[in-house]
Formats: C-alpha cells, sequence, structure tokens
C-alpha cells in the first residue's frame, strides 16, 4: 500500500497534520514508536483521575484559530492555572504577583512594589540583562530571584542560572496586579476526558500503527508513502552523525494516596535547592472543581517531578536551547532541509521548547503549505 503520507509519530504535531490531510482527502498512515498515541501529552486513567503521564500539560492560547481547532475535538474545562511555591515550607503565589510581593517583602500597593523592585535591580547593577539570573533579578528583584526562581531554575536545568538563556524565565509573567493566573491568555482549560481522548478524536478514521519504530526500518517505511512527517528527534534522525543534541529530561514518582485532598491545588513548585524533586502535581485537581473538592473520588494521585541529565535512550522532554545545541541544532537544520520529500517538525523535529498551542500553530501553518 503506497500512502501520500507517512507521519512518524502521533503526538500533537503528528496528529494536526494527519487529520488536516485526511480531511484534504490525502491518505495516512500514523506510526508511533510507543504502544500509545498523544506523545508526551498522554493521559491515562487510573482511579477516575486523568494523570499526565510525562508531565502535567496544561492547554492555553492566545490564538483563536489554534482554539476553535482544538475545540473540534474536545471540550476545555474550566482550569486556570496559579501554582503554589514552597520555599522550605514558606507559601508563595505564583506567578509574580502582588499576593507575592506582599508576601515577601509586605508592600501593599503596586507602586511600592514597583519602588522594591527598582531598588533591587539597582543594587545589583545590571542594565542590559545577558543571562537568565541577570534577566530573573531586573525582572523581580534579587529576593525573589534567590527564593522563588535560583533553586528551582537550577534543578530544573542542571545549570547555573547563568549559563542559562534570559529567554527561559521572560516565559513567566510578572504583575502588578492581584492575579494568579500564570498564563496571559485568552484561552486556558484542560480537556475534559483527557488529553488522549483528543487526540483519539483528531485520528479517528485514520490508519495509526502503534510500537513501530521508524528509524530502526527507514528505508522500507520510506518506501510506503510519498512524503514523511517526521516528529522524532532530528539528531537521531541522521545518526547522531554531528553529535546528540541535549535534552533535559524528567523522572516522575507516581503515589495514590488514601486521601481525598494531597495539597489543594495541582502543581505546587519547591524552589528551595535542598528539595530534590522541583514539583509535585496532584492530578485530580486538573479537571475537578475545587469547590466540590474532587472529593467524590476519596483517593488522589500525585507525581513527584526530579529533572534529570539526558542521555541516549531515556526520554527526552526540553531541548537545551543554549549557545551549543543551539549551533548544533542549526547544522542538524541544514541537512534536514536537504533531505528531499521529508518535513520535520514538533517539539523533537524542530528541537524547540515549544508550547502545546504553538506546536498546533506550527502544523496548521505546515498543512496551510502543503494541502493549500
Ligand atoms: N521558574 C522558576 N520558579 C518557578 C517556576 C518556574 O524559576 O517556580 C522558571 C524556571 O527557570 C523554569 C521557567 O521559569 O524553567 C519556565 O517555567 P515554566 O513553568 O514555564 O516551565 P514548564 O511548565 O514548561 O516546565
Amino acid at each position: 500500500m503506497n500512502y501520500d503520507y507517512l507521519v512518524v509519530g502521533a503526538g500533537l504535531y503528528g496528529a494536526t497534520f494527519a487529520q488536516k490531510a485526511k480531511e484534504c482527502g490525502k491518505s495516512v498512515l500514523v506510526i508511533d514508536k510507543r504502544n500509545h498515541i498523544a506523545g508526551n501529552i498522554y493521559t491515562e486513567e487510573q482511579e477516575k483521575i486523568n494523570v499526565h503521564i510525562y508531565g502535567a500539560h496544561i492547554f492555553h492560547t492566545n490564538n483563536t484559530e489554534v482554539w476553535n481547532y482544538l475545540n473540534r475535538f474536545t471540550v476545555f474545562n474550566r482550569f486556570t492555572n496559579s501554582p503554589v511555591a514552597n520555599y522550605n515550607g514558606e507559601l508563595y503565589s505564583l506567578p509574580f504577583n502582588m499576593y507575592t510581593f506582599n508576601k515577601m517583602w509586605g508592600v501593599v500597593t503596586p507602586q511600592e512594589a514597583a519602588d522594591k523592585i527598582e531598588q533591587q535591580r539597582r543594587e545589583a547593577g545590571i542594565t542590559e540583562p545577558k543571562n537568565l539570573e541577570e534577566q530573573a533579578i531586573s525582572l523581580v528583584g534579587k529576593d525573589i530571584f534567590e527564593k522563588l526562581i535560583k533553586g528551582y531554575t537550577e534543578k530544573q536545568w542542571g545549570r547555573d542560572c547563568k549559563d542559562l538563556p534570559a529567554f527561559i524565565i521572560k516565559r513567566l509573567p510578572v504583575r502588578l496586579t492581584f492575579d494568579n493566573n500564570y498564563f496571559n491568555a485568552l484561552y486556558q482549560g484542560i480537556p475534559v476526558g483527557g488529553y488522549t481522548q483528543m487526540v483519539e478524536h483528531m485520528l479517528d478514521g485514520i490508519e495509526v500503527r502503534l510500537g513501530e519504530d521508524y528509524l530502526a526500518n527507514k528505508e522500507m517505511y520510506d518506501g510506503m508513502a510519498d512524503r514523511i512527517i517526521y516528529t522524532g528527534p532530528i539528531d537521531a534522525y541522521f545518526d547522531y552523525k554531528l553529535g546528540t543534541l541535549q535534552y533535559r529530561s524528567v523522572r516522575f514518582e507516581n503515589e495514590c494516596l488514601d486521601i481525598p485532598n494531597f495539597q489543594g491545588n495541582a502543581a505546587v513548585n519547591y524552589t528551595d535547592r535542598e528539595t530534590p524533586w522541583t514539583r509535585i502535581i496532584e492530578h485530580k485537581w486538573f479537571e475537578f472543581g475545587k469547590d466540590s473538592e474532587g472529593n467524590d473520588i476519596p483517593k488522589t494521585i500525585i507525581s513527584r517531578e526530579y529533572s534529570s541529565e539526558w542521555k541516549p535512550g531515556d526520554e527526552p522532554y526540553y531541548p537545551v536551547n543554549d549557545a551549543e545545541n543551539t549551533e548544533l541544532y542549526a547544522k542538524y537544520k541544514e541537512l534536514a532541509d536537504k533531505v528531499p520529500n521529508v518535513k520535520f517538525g514538533g517539539r523533537l523535529g524542530e528541537y524547540k521548547y515549544y508550547d502545546m498551542d504553538a506546536v498546533v500553530a506550527s502544523a496548521l501553518d505546515f498543512c496551510r503549505q502543503e494541502l493549500g
């Protein structure tokens, strides 16, 4: 059988492309090395709770096209991400907002908070931030950097904040208002029934084969379709011939507890250096309203998240977009551009720290070029 498209990887990029291609009347085969669809947004139901197996994913976007597109396949609930930071038992609101500043400094008005940040920025003498540490101090001052950013970031990335790019911290909003909503996004939520069900709906009527390793049998697979959409790691495609791109990996320790409520929130970040995990996710709060306390389910499932350096064979999670890796990626990209009939897409194919909405937006853009 010869397909118009072979999509390698049943994650969000692959599923978006496959769905659109099918809608345009193309024949599509989707394969995935794993034994499930949905890539890293895969959720699995345990104890009536949808567990985010590869880490918490909270959908948020300002892109109406992407929002409307995904709403064809799921209903999003009203979940709003408002993590709590735990620094040695002191609790702070995230993202950085008036609640955080009040707790940290006792300031009451936005002007007092702004003055405090400005004073700490001046004391640090930073004019043009060159790295994450300088960027963070110039955004929120030294105290917040020390208590809420430094330890968490160094655990998360395994690198000193001075050796990390400034853009990572710009993901976090800083507000002089009382607003614990982590994302500056018009639309936000979690698919009711889990992400897996959403991707299942996207792939409805499309042939999907699981447990199939494209790279182990590339020639055979290449012969099956006119065009390939490859969403695996770009360096693996080229057998790592220019070297290995680095990732941060994450290890989860999941526990099912016989209590209805462990931490009262979906995410608690442990921002001190001593606690070995970066955060604890309590999955039920992604889908159950807190007013009902989700207490019709007497149990709860939590995941402690440990960040670790990646080595080949581990699950790659976060691309490390520092200078060295960015340069190596550019070289792989040059090779990729010369491979006829293969499109490299998604977080691993483009080696990019992508939010979910940006993955879908990029897939939809590509669909416009490719499918018209
Ligand atoms: N970050 C931090 N303290 C926190 C949460 C985040 O310093 O409590 C920093 C950290 O450097 C992290 C970055 O902000 O890598 C981006 O965080 P985000 O929550 O967006 O990361 P993700 O959810 O993608 O893991």
